[in-house]
C-alpha cells in the first residue's frame, strides 16, 4: 500500500531565546524551505535518501544553523563537521566525520554510503574523497575563526542548531539524516553522535528519528535507533517518543537533547528536554509546513 509522503526537519535542541528576532525569522524561514525542497522531491517520486540529502543541504547551505557554512569552530579555531544519514529500506548508511572544507558534509556521505564499502570516513580521508568527487573546498569554512570560546559552555548557554531531517516516501521508503559542526570549542578530533548510525540518526522499515544534544549522551544511549525501535514494536513513533523522553528523564538532566522522528502512518515526534528545538513538518496534502518548537516569546 503507498505512504502519504512526509518529512520532517529541525533545526537544534538548544536555547532559542537568546538569538535575535531576525536570526529566529532566518530559521523559520530555512525550516520552512527545506520541508518544502524535500517534499517537493517526493512528490516528483525522489526517494525519502534524496528528500533528507535535499532538505539538510539546504540548512547547511543557509549558513543558519551550526552546520555547513554555518559550523561552530572547535577549539583551535577550524571547522570541522560530522554528518551522516541511513536508508530505512536497505540499512544502508554513509557518513563523514570530522570534515573539513566542504560546504554539504551530507553529500559526501550520501556518496560515502553509495560509493565505497565503509560507513563513515574521518577527517583527511573524508575530505580526499570528497575532494576526488568532485567537491569544492570552501575557503570560508577553511579559515580560521577569530572568536573561539575555548571552553565546552553549557546547553542552556550554546547555541544548539545542528540541524536533522526524517522523511517516509510514496513507497513507504524511510530515511533520515543528521549534519552539524558539533560542539563549540570542542577538542580537535572530537566526532559527536552525527556521524554514527543509531545515535545521531536511525531508519529502518518503519520509521527514521535524528536526533540533536550533548552528542556524547545520545551516543551512549542510542537515541534514535531506541526511538525507532520501540517505535516499530508500538506503532506508533508518537508513543515511542513520550516513553523516550520518561525513560531518558531517568537517565539524563534536563537541557541536553531532542529527537524527530517519522513513520510510515505519517505521524511524527518532535521530543526535546532543551528550551526549544525548532522544527518543521511537512505532509503531501498540507498547505504549508507546520513549524513548531520555538521558544513562546
Ligand atoms: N549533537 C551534536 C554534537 O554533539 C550537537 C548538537 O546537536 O547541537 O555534535
Amino acid at each position: 500500500m503507498p505512504c502519504v509522503p512526509a518529512i520532517i526537519v529541525h533545526g537544534g535542541a538548544g536555547k532559542w531565546s537568546s538569538a535575535p528576532s531576525d536570526r529566529r525569522e532566518a530559521a523559520r524561514r530555512a525550516l520552512m524551505e527545506s520541508a518544502e525542497a524535500g517534499l517537493q522531491i517526493m512528490e516528483k517520486g525522489g526517494t525519502s535518501v534524496e528528500a533528507i540529502v535535499e532538505a539538510i543541504s539546504h540548512m547547511e547551505s543557509s549558513g543558519v544553523f551550526n552546520s555547513g557554512r554555518g559550523s561552530v569552530a572547535n577549539s583551535d579555531g577550524f571547522v570541522e563537521m560530522d554528518a551522516g544519514l541511513m536508508d530505512g529500506e536497505t540499512l544502508d548508511s554513509g557518513a563523514v566525520a570530522s570534515l573539513r572544507g566542504i560546504e554539504n558534509p551530507i553529500r559526501v556521505a550520501l556518496l560515502v554510503m553509495k560509493k565505497t564499502p565503509h560507513v563513515i570516513l574521518s577527517g583527511e580521508g573524508a575530505r580526499r574523497f570528497a575532494l576526488s568527487n568532485g567537491f569544492s573546498e570552501d575557503p570560508f569554512l577553511l579559515s580560521k575563526r577569530d572568536q573561539v570560546s575555548h571552553r565546552l559552555v553549557s546547553r542552556s548557554e550554546w547555541r544548539g542548531d545542528t540541524v536533522g531531517a526524517a522523511a517516509v516516501d510514496q513507497l513507504c521508503h524511510t530515511a533520515a539524516g543528521a549534519s552539524t559542526g558539533g560542539i563549540s570549542g570542542k577538542m580537535p578530533g572530537r566526532i559527536g553522535d552525527s556521524p554514527v548510525p543509531g545515535a545521531g540518526f536511525y531508519a529502518n522499515h518503519f520509521a527514521a528519528a535524528a536526533a540533536t544534544g550533548i552528542g556524547e549522551l545520545i551516543l551512549i544511549l542510542g537515541i534514535s535507533r531506541k526511538i525507532v525501535e520501540e517505535a516499530t514494536l508500538l506503532g506508533s513513533v508518537k508513543l515511542s517518543g513520550k516513553s523516550l523522553l520518561e525513560y531518558t528523564r531517568s537517565k539524563f538532566k534536563d537541557d541536553t537533547f531532542g529527537v524527530i522522528g517519522i513513520d510510515i502512518r505519517g505521524e511524527y515526534a518532535a521530543i526535546y528536554n532543551t528550551e526549544s528545538m525548532p522544527y518543521a513538518y511537512f505532509k503531501k496534502g498540507m498547505e504549508s509546513p507546520l513549524v513548531g518548537g520555538f521558544p513562546a516569546l
